[in-house]
């Protein structure tokens, strides 16, 4: 899993991002990603694959796209992860939502994310209707300590030299 510098710069809200990590740790944990490989590519390509035969994995891999039972079924993961950790599913549903309202326009943030997992205003109410009221919630991280992240990432600026 990886994420990539475009959702850093575009993502506001770190507990938002620990929404996107929580559903794609979801994915890979229920198999997904095998599935859709499969049903993408077939059997004979991923095999060549995990073989090492084949160079253009991250491409592939980036071109994937999910079933609309597999979206559902990895929001349901990540808004019980979410719960689990204390981080309130409102941020991630908030930028869902944004994320739904860019669809079909030309989509400024994480062009990759939209192809992979379309999204939808029904899923975006999901995560917001998931927050509880009474729920105490804690921040994934300080706002200063997400700056941190974003320059550490930073090419100018930051480790990734
Ligand atoms: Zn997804």
């Amino acid at each position: 899993m990886a994420v990539f510098k475009g959702a850093l710069d575009d993502v506001d809200d770190p507990d938002a991002l620990a929404g996107i990590v929580a559903h794609e740790i979801a994915h890979v944990r229920r198999r997904h990603v095998t599935e859709a490989l499969i049903r993408q590519l077939g059997i004979e390509a991923l095999i060549s694959m995990f073989a090492g035969t084949t160079v253009s994995n991250a491409e592939q891999l980036l071109s994937l796209s999910y079933s609309r039972a597999h979206e559902t079924e990895a929001d349901s993961d990540a808004i019980a992860m979410l719960g689990r950790a204390s981080i309130s599913p409102g941020p991630t549903g908030n930028l869902f939502l944004k994320l739904a309202k860019e669809q079909g326009e030309e989509p400024g943030l994480t062009g990759e994310f939209l192809d992979s997992h379309p999204l939808s205003r029904t899923r975006a109410k999901r995560f917001i209707d998931s927050v509880r009221k009474e729920t105490t919630y804690r921040h994934v991280l300080s706002e200063e300590d997400f700056n941190v992240l974003r320059r550490m990432c930073d090419p100018k600026d930051g480790i990734s030299k």
